[in-house]
């Protein structure tokens, strides 16, 4: 299967649009690509602007509006929705200084919309300040071509058994490294602490990491990346899933394992500061499951069933190098007594807003 996006209806010719992209851009005007997460808490959608300065700071920015009755998020008869500017980044796909503007959605009477979580989590994340939280977050997702079954897989079959795939090198191991380059090289351009990639244990299946990241920034980076994501798919004219079991069977899942330490977790005996918070955790499994995917746990009933490197979702466990626990404990980090701990239960398409902020509140703040 080739890359190239002619065989899907709707391809166009990038070497024309090319002619376009190339032409030399007015040095006071400046395309600000506004990015918000929908109603369905999992898709971003986007509009662009121009302004006719440079923004130093997202602040520098002008509040704008949408229509939310095209979005799930308002009703037809009230629906201009609020966007405020929060985070700012290189435009990958525009250059030059032109922006990306990941924002946050308010509705008529100035509350957050449904789906927008960023305002309590950077009120979490303001209180725990002093112990200064960082994250890492590990982002699982499936290649998906035009009509929605994996990229590269056989249409009307699957490929062999798992094993060959994770980490592989080859045209028979893996589909889509031109999108995980892409990617990559995207994220770094716009200002987004991409760490690493790697290919996963199912065929198409990916990961990238994000951190260690402080506070809010997390989330603010990881949305964004998300949004470069579905963008070079779309260039490349395939989609991505963030499903957390796009196959069902004998085929892995996808995750959004969070790795989080605070100051004291990675100074010396931090490991003490660790159990700690595996103590705590242990307290409050149901509602961390219930923040973990979009659907109040039941995303996460598909894939967190004891097998394929998951725990079962009714059970918390943790252990030091263990993928089938709740929470694992890096060998280097036992053998360290230092460092941070792996949450591996978030489903592929949870909010990173929910999951850091609960992260905090139990861990940090004792809420
Ligand atoms: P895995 O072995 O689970 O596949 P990865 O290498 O994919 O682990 O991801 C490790 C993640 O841990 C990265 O996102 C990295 O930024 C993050 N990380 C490393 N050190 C820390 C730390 N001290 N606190 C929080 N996150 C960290
Ligand atoms: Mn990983
Ligand atoms: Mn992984
Ligand atoms: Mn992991």
């Amino acid at each position: 299967m080739a890359l190239s996006p002619t065989s899907y209806s709707a391809a166009t010719n990038k070497a024309v649009l090319d002619r376009y992209m190339s032409l030399p851009q007015p040095d006071n005007k400046i395309l600000a690509t506004y990015v918000w997460i929908d109603g369905t808490g999992e898709f971003v959608r986007t509009k662009t602007r121009t302004v006719d300065f440079c923004p130093k700071h997202p602040s520098d920015l002008p509040i704008w509006i949408f229509d939310g009755s095209s979005t799930y998020q308002a009703e037809g008869s009230n629906s201009d929705v609020y966007l405020y500017p929060r985070a700012m980044y290189q435009d990958p796909f525009n250059r030059g200084k032109n922006k990306i503007v990941l924002c946050e959605t308010f509705k008529y009477n100035k509350k957050p919309t449904e789906t927008s979580h960023r305002q309590s989590c950077l009120e979490a994340m303001q209180k725990a300040a002093d112990q200064h939280p960082w994250f890492g977050i590990e982002q699982e997702y499936t290649i998906l071509d035009q009509d929605n079954y994996p990229f590269g897989w056989p249409k009307n079959g699957f490929p062999g058994p798992q094993g060959p795939y994770y980490c592989g090198v080859g045209a028979n191991k893996v589909f889509g490294r031109d999108i995980v380059e892409a990617h990559y090289r995207a994220c770094l351009y716009a200002g987004i602490e991409i760490c690493g990639t790697n290919a996963e244990v199912m065929a198409s299946q990916w990961e990238y990491q994000v951190g260690p990241c402080e506070g809010i920034t997390m989330a603010d980076d990881l949305w964004v990346s998300r949004y470069i994501l579905h963008r070079v798919a779309e260039d490349f004219g395939v989609n991505v899933s963030l499903d957390c079991k796009p196959m069902t069977g004998q085929w892995n899942g996808s995750a959004l394992h969070t790795n989080f330490s605070t100051q004291a977790m990675r100074e010396d005996n931090g490991i003490i500061e660790i159990e700690k918070a595996i103590e705590k955790l242990s307290k409050r499994h149901l509602k961390h499951i219930q923040a973990y995917d979009l659907r109040g746990g039941k995303d996460n009933e598909r894939r967190l069933i004891g097998s394929l490197e998951t725990s079962n979702i009714n059970d918390y466990s943790a252990g030091v190098a263990n993928r089938g626990c709740s929470i694992r404990i890096p060998r280097s980090v036992a053998e360290d007594r230092k460092g941070y701990f792996e949450d591996r239960r978030p489903a592929a398409n949870a909010d990173p807003y929910r999951v850091t902020e609960l992260l905090v509140r139990t861990v940090c703040l004792d809420e």
